[in-house]
């Protein structure tokens, strides 16, 4: 039988004493805790109706209580539909009314009508008065997991439906290609409504039989306090660039920890350097999306390359579709692909090929030994004057000029060339547009430089740091007067 979470936690539950969790001002909690915590949520579970399928929408702040729903929804098959919290009321109407939970579990009850609510405290009291004697039922591989809802950055987000397979499949494989195991402590601090802190990170604990030091938020003092007491770090690329603003990172602080990861965003060549010359630890970059897992990742035994994501995981399949000089369309097949979107059978075979590929929108390339180099996502290349130009070139270009501290990169209408391309930069000291647009010169093609450059005091960014070119768009629209 192939892997599955549950019985990963189980074997761990077993065995010989071990924690799964550590929170400051917390007792530790094992993984025999574990078992019999998740034991009694889906006692609660089942006492309030939720049955197999059924979808349990959590709506609340960081928690080890939310994680410990999420097994408990494994353990019974029931479906893990977690919510952002900081999504407003009206955003979250929508999620109900698409996926019509048989529970939904909030912070605060009252917020919130009807009988199928509860807040997290009442349900969590309900939980404790339960017997922990519950039978686990068999599931299969391709029973429905997890719903995630996408950002959707354009028109309404889709429920991603994952099945037990995907999960399980994709941590085996991030498991072997990071090593994890059951001596690993990993400093958790990322959210756990998206796939990253909630599958890549839990789910790679879980497997390996490790532990997590658990942040309710990322705070860069205090994940530098916790870490000479971890082995593994997993970060937005913004972890990074704040940590490095600590005077306390050096060396030896982190002298303990033999694996640093980033993912969700792209991660600048110009941080993965400072990141090296400050601790002389090289950060892993891997790639993946809520519909697929994890696609790509660089070894942890092998070559990590600035720059790029790594080569496919085991047992995943990465293919470029219609490349010009090698850059296309990034597309994926393997165990780790969602099952389609919630409810909307159309839209998931628009973007599924005959042959079972799934079209991630992202651009890419590869280079002669398999590591992926990601562009940027198809709907923000920029085409001016009929050439392309992909942004993260770009970006990564400006991020090497002193006094850029980030930059994003958009196509903006133009009279003459359709759209032109456009940098909103971040400054970390003094810089001249004009000054910045000549020292591009020396490296990239005319027709890449941006024609305009603008100083901006903060990039709109999503909960997972990633920069929210629509927004850039609609606030630039009018620059050249289109
Ligand atoms: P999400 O579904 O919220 O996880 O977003 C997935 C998208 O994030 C991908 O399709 C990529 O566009 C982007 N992404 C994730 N990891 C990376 C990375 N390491 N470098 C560049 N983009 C990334």
């Amino acid at each position: 039988m192939s892997v599955d979470i549950i019985n990963r936690l189980r074997h761990w539950s077993e065995g010989p004493p071990r924690v799964w969790l550590r929170e400051a001002g917390q007792a530790p909690v094992s993984y025999a805790q574990l078992w019999q915590d998740t034991g009694r949520y889906v006692a609660a579970l089942a006492d309030l109706g939720v049955a197999k399928g059924d979808r349990v929408l959590v709506q609340v702040e960081k928690s080890p209580e939310v994680l410990v729903i999420y097994l408990a929804c494994l353990r019974l098959g029931a479906v893990f539909l977690p919510v952002n919290p900081g999504y407003t009321s009206a955003e979250t109407a929508y999620f109900l009314a698409d996926a019509s939970p048989a529970l939904v579990i909030v912070d605060h009850a009252g917020d919130m009508g009807g009988s199928h609510v509860r807040s997290l405290t009442g349900f969590v009291a309900h939980a404790v008065a339960m017997a922990v004697d519950f039978v686990d039922p068999p599931h299969a591989a391709d029973d429905l997991a997890a719903i995630l809802y996408t950002s959707g950055t354009t028109g309404r987000s889709k429920g991603v439906m994952l099945t037990r397979g995907n999960l399980a499949s994709n941590s085996e494989a991030l498991v072997g290609v990071w090593r994890f195991s059951d001596a690993d402590v990993l400093l958790h601090a990322l959210p756990v409504f998206h796939t990253h802190g909630l599958f890549v990170a839990t789910n790679c604990v879980l497997c390996a039989g490790a532990s997590m030091i658990f942040h309710r938020a990322f705070g860069a003092a205090a994940v530098l306090a916790d870490l000479p007491a971890a082995s593994v770090m997993m970060g937005v690329p913004t972890f990074y660039t704040r940590l490095l603003a600590e005077p306390a990172l050096t060396v030896q602080a982190v002298a303990g920890v033999r694996l640093f990861i980033s993912g969700s965003a792209p991660l600048s060549p110009t941080t993965f350097a400072a990141w090296e010359a400050r601790t002389g630890q090289r950060i892993l970059e891997r790639y993946g999306m809520t519909e697929t897992g994890m696609i790509t990742s660089n070894p942890d035994a092998g070559e990590r390359r600035a720059g790029t994501v790594g080569q496919a995981l085991p047992g995943v399949s990465v293919r470029i579709a219609d490349a010009v000089d090698g850059v296309g369309g990034i597309e994926v097949a393997g165990p780790n692909v969602f099952q389609g979107y919630w409810g909307k059978p159309e839209q998931t075979a628009a973007e599924f090929r005959a042959d079972g590929y799934f079209v991630t929108g992202d651009l890419g390339s590869f280079d002669a030994e398999g590591y992926l180099s990601i562009s940027g996502r198809a709907k923000d290349l920029v085409i001016t004057g009929g050439l392309n130009v992909y942004p993260a070139e770009v970006e990564a270009a400006l991020d090497r000029l002193p006094g850029v501290a980030a930059s994003a990169v958009i196509g903006v209408p133009h009279p003459d060339f359709g759209e032109a391309v456009v940098a909103c930069v971040v400054a970390s000291g003094p810089v001249d547009p004009e000054a910045l647009r000549v020292a591009l010169r020396g490296g990239l093609a005319a027709f890449k430089v941006p024609k305009r450059i603008i100083v901006v005091d903060d990039l709109p960014r999503n909960a997972m740091g990633k920069v929210q070119k629509a927004e850039l768009r609609k606030v630039y629209v009018g620059v050249f007067g289109g």
